[in-house]
Protein backbone atom coordinates (compact mmCIF):
# COMPACT_ATOMS: atom_id res chain seq x y z
CA UNK A 1 0.00 0.00 0.00
CA UNK A 2 1.17 3.56 -0.91
CA UNK A 3 0.62 6.67 0.68
CA UNK A 4 0.95 10.13 -1.33
CA UNK A 5 2.61 13.27 -0.30
CA UNK A 6 2.14 15.88 -2.80
CA UNK A 7 3.87 19.54 -2.66
CA UNK A 8 1.10 22.12 -3.75
CA UNK A 9 3.36 25.32 -5.26
CA UNK A 10 5.02 24.41 -8.51
CA UNK A 11 3.92 20.60 -8.34
CA UNK A 12 -0.04 20.82 -8.18
CA UNK A 13 0.08 24.00 -9.63
CA UNK A 14 2.42 25.00 -12.47
CA UNK A 15 2.91 28.31 -11.71
CA UNK A 16 3.79 29.19 -7.64
CA UNK A 17 1.43 31.30 -6.33
CA UNK A 18 3.69 32.94 -3.67
CA UNK A 19 6.30 33.84 -6.12
CA UNK A 20 3.30 35.47 -8.34
CA UNK A 21 2.02 37.27 -5.37
CA UNK A 22 5.57 38.24 -3.86
CA UNK A 23 6.60 39.49 -7.58
CA UNK A 24 3.69 41.51 -7.45
CA UNK A 25 3.33 42.80 -4.24
CA UNK A 26 6.83 43.10 -2.86
CA UNK A 27 8.63 46.48 -4.00
CA UNK A 28 12.23 45.09 -3.43
CA UNK A 29 14.04 42.17 -4.71
CA UNK A 30 13.51 39.75 -2.76
CA UNK A 31 15.54 36.67 -4.52
CA UNK A 32 18.49 38.74 -4.21
CA UNK A 33 17.55 39.75 -0.78
CA UNK A 34 15.48 36.51 1.00
CA UNK A 35 16.70 34.01 -0.52
CA UNK A 36 20.84 33.68 0.03
CA UNK A 37 20.04 33.05 3.62
CA UNK A 38 17.16 30.22 3.41
CA UNK A 39 19.47 28.47 0.56
CA UNK A 40 22.36 27.98 3.16
CA UNK A 41 19.56 27.36 6.11
CA UNK A 42 20.19 30.39 8.26
CA UNK A 43 16.85 31.03 8.14
CA UNK A 44 13.38 28.11 8.31
CA UNK A 45 11.11 28.08 5.33
CA UNK A 46 8.56 29.10 7.65
CA UNK A 47 10.61 32.43 8.68
CA UNK A 48 11.35 32.80 4.96
CA UNK A 49 7.64 33.23 4.46
CA UNK A 50 6.82 35.38 7.41
CA UNK A 51 9.36 37.75 6.07
CA UNK A 52 8.08 37.73 2.44
CA UNK A 53 4.10 38.06 3.50
CA UNK A 54 4.92 40.75 6.65
CA UNK A 55 4.94 43.95 3.82
CA UNK A 56 1.62 42.87 1.98
CA UNK A 57 -1.21 44.24 2.90
CA UNK A 58 -3.71 43.35 0.33
CA UNK A 59 -6.45 41.61 1.07
CA UNK A 60 -7.07 37.41 0.79
CA UNK A 61 -9.88 38.69 -2.08
CA UNK A 62 -7.60 40.79 -3.75
CA UNK A 63 -4.78 38.02 -3.85
CA UNK A 64 -6.90 35.26 -5.29
CA UNK A 65 -8.40 37.65 -7.56
CA UNK A 66 -4.56 38.71 -9.01
CA UNK A 67 -3.31 35.46 -8.87
CA UNK A 68 -6.38 33.05 -10.09
CA UNK A 69 -6.13 33.82 -14.00
CA UNK A 70 -2.44 33.27 -13.63
CA UNK A 71 -2.55 29.67 -12.18
CA UNK A 72 -2.53 26.66 -14.03
CA UNK A 73 -3.04 23.32 -12.24
CA UNK A 74 -0.73 20.49 -13.60
CA UNK A 75 -2.10 18.60 -16.00
CA UNK A 76 -3.31 14.67 -15.16
CA UNK A 77 -4.41 15.73 -10.92
CA UNK A 78 -7.53 14.95 -11.13
CA UNK A 79 -6.27 11.34 -12.91
CA UNK A 80 -4.14 10.53 -9.88
CA UNK A 81 -6.55 11.54 -7.25
CA UNK A 82 -8.75 9.24 -8.97
CA UNK A 83 -5.95 6.51 -9.35
CA UNK A 84 -5.25 6.93 -5.89
CA UNK A 85 -9.19 6.44 -4.62
CA UNK A 86 -9.61 3.55 -6.75
CA UNK A 87 -6.37 2.05 -4.85
CA UNK A 88 -7.38 3.51 -1.39
CA UNK A 89 -4.21 5.49 -1.51
CA UNK A 90 -4.30 8.29 1.34
CA UNK A 91 -3.40 11.62 -0.38
CA UNK A 92 -2.17 14.67 1.54
CA UNK A 93 -0.89 17.83 -0.22
CA UNK A 94 2.23 18.87 2.52
CA UNK A 95 2.59 22.89 1.36
CA UNK A 96 4.92 25.84 3.21
CA UNK A 97 2.61 27.79 1.32
CA UNK A 98 -0.63 29.61 3.03
CA UNK A 99 -4.37 27.83 3.37
CA UNK A 100 -6.55 30.29 2.02
CA UNK A 101 -5.10 30.03 -1.73
CA UNK A 102 -4.88 26.27 -1.64
CA UNK A 103 -7.68 25.89 -0.65
CA UNK A 104 -9.27 27.81 -3.24
CA UNK A 105 -7.37 25.77 -5.86
CA UNK A 106 -8.10 22.58 -4.76
CA UNK A 107 -11.28 19.72 -5.16
CA UNK A 108 -12.89 20.02 -1.20
CA UNK A 109 -12.49 17.01 1.11
CA UNK A 110 -8.71 16.63 0.11
CA UNK A 111 -6.31 16.90 3.25
CA UNK A 112 -3.54 19.29 3.14
CA UNK A 113 -1.01 19.96 5.75
CA UNK A 114 0.26 24.12 5.16
CA UNK A 115 0.68 27.35 7.23
CA UNK A 116 -2.29 29.57 8.41
CA UNK A 117 -2.43 33.24 7.26
CA UNK A 118 -4.40 35.74 8.60
CA UNK A 119 -4.59 39.49 7.78
CA UNK A 120 -4.48 41.54 10.40
CA UNK A 121 -3.16 45.09 9.36
CA UNK A 122 -0.40 42.76 7.36
CA UNK A 123 -0.35 39.19 6.55
CA UNK A 124 0.34 37.04 9.81
CA UNK A 125 1.21 33.02 9.53
CA UNK A 126 0.83 30.51 11.98
CA UNK A 127 1.47 27.14 11.96
CA UNK A 128 -1.10 24.24 11.99
CA UNK A 129 -3.15 24.67 15.48
CA UNK A 130 -0.87 22.64 18.05
CA UNK A 131 2.43 22.37 16.18
CA UNK A 132 5.56 23.67 17.21
CA UNK A 133 8.40 22.57 15.74
CA UNK A 134 11.54 22.30 17.38
CA UNK A 135 14.77 24.02 16.26
CA UNK A 136 15.79 22.74 13.11
CA UNK A 137 12.99 20.21 12.66
CA UNK A 138 11.39 20.41 9.22
CA UNK A 139 7.53 21.01 8.65
CA UNK A 140 7.71 18.53 5.53
CA UNK A 141 9.43 16.06 7.69
CA UNK A 142 6.66 16.49 10.61
CA UNK A 143 3.96 15.59 8.15
CA UNK A 144 5.75 12.76 6.50
CA UNK A 145 6.25 11.35 10.30
CA UNK A 146 2.50 11.98 11.26
CA UNK A 147 1.56 10.48 8.26
CA UNK A 148 3.63 7.26 8.75
CA UNK A 149 2.84 6.73 12.29
CA UNK A 150 -0.90 7.26 10.74
CA UNK A 151 -0.43 4.80 7.93
CA UNK A 152 2.35 2.18 9.66
CA UNK A 153 3.75 0.31 6.93
CA UNK A 154 2.76 1.86 3.88
CA UNK A 155 5.29 2.82 1.75
CA UNK A 156 5.37 6.60 1.48
CA UNK A 157 5.86 8.38 -1.52
CA UNK A 158 6.98 11.99 -2.19
CA UNK A 159 6.32 14.43 -5.21
CA UNK A 160 7.50 17.88 -4.83
CA UNK A 161 9.34 20.74 -7.07
CA UNK A 162 10.93 23.04 -4.77
CA UNK A 163 14.24 23.16 -1.63
CA UNK A 164 11.73 22.60 0.29
CA UNK A 165 10.73 19.53 -0.82
CA UNK A 166 14.50 18.14 -0.19
CA UNK A 167 14.78 17.32 3.17
CA UNK A 168 11.27 15.16 3.47
CA UNK A 169 12.84 13.78 0.09
CA UNK A 170 15.08 11.97 1.88
CA UNK A 171 12.93 10.76 4.25
CA UNK A 172 10.96 9.26 1.63
CA UNK A 173 10.57 5.90 0.48
CA UNK A 174 10.26 7.04 -3.21
CA UNK A 175 10.37 10.50 -5.12
CA UNK A 176 8.62 12.26 -7.96
CA UNK A 177 10.64 15.78 -8.73
CA UNK A 178 9.47 17.61 -11.47
CA UNK A 179 11.21 17.69 -14.66
CA UNK A 180 14.46 20.40 -14.41
CA UNK A 181 13.14 21.77 -10.96
CA UNK A 182 15.31 22.49 -7.97
CA UNK A 183 14.51 19.42 -6.02
CA UNK A 184 15.56 17.23 -9.36
CA UNK A 185 18.70 19.37 -9.21
CA UNK A 186 18.80 18.79 -5.56
CA UNK A 187 18.02 14.91 -5.81
CA UNK A 188 20.59 14.34 -8.32
CA UNK A 189 23.52 16.14 -6.45
CA UNK A 190 22.67 14.68 -3.53
CA UNK A 191 22.35 10.53 -4.41
CA UNK A 192 18.25 10.98 -3.73
CA UNK A 193 16.84 8.34 -6.45
CA UNK A 194 14.01 10.46 -8.08
CA UNK A 195 11.77 9.75 -10.94
CA UNK A 196 10.91 13.21 -12.98
CA UNK A 197 7.83 13.81 -14.28
CA UNK A 198 6.23 16.64 -16.28
CA UNK A 199 2.19 15.67 -15.92
CA UNK A 200 0.75 13.86 -12.88
CA UNK A 201 -0.27 10.92 -15.74
CA UNK A 202 3.49 9.78 -15.75
CA UNK A 203 3.32 9.33 -11.92
CA UNK A 204 0.35 7.19 -12.58
CA UNK A 205 1.38 5.11 -15.02
CA UNK A 206 4.87 5.05 -12.74
CA UNK A 207 3.11 3.81 -9.53
CA UNK A 208 0.68 1.48 -11.64
CA UNK A 209 3.84 -0.63 -13.50
CA UNK A 210 5.34 -0.18 -10.33
CA UNK A 211 2.07 -2.33 -8.74
CA UNK A 212 2.16 -4.64 -11.25
CA UNK A 213 6.01 -5.63 -10.35
CA UNK A 214 4.79 -6.36 -7.18
CA UNK A 215 1.95 -8.69 -7.78
CA UNK A 216 3.39 -10.74 -10.12
MG1 LIG B 1 6.78 23.68 -4.60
Amino acid sequence: LKLLLVDFDGTITIEDITNLIWDRYLDFDWRAEMLPPFRVDKISHFDLMVQGYKPINATEAELLEYVRPLVRIRPGFEELLQFCRENNYPVVVVSGGLDFYIKAFLPPGLRVFCYTGKLNGYWQLSMPEGLVLEEGQNFKVWALEEMKKEYPGYEAIYIGDGRNDFPVSKSADSVFAVKDSTLARLCAEGGVYHTEFTVFEEVVEALSAKKLTYER
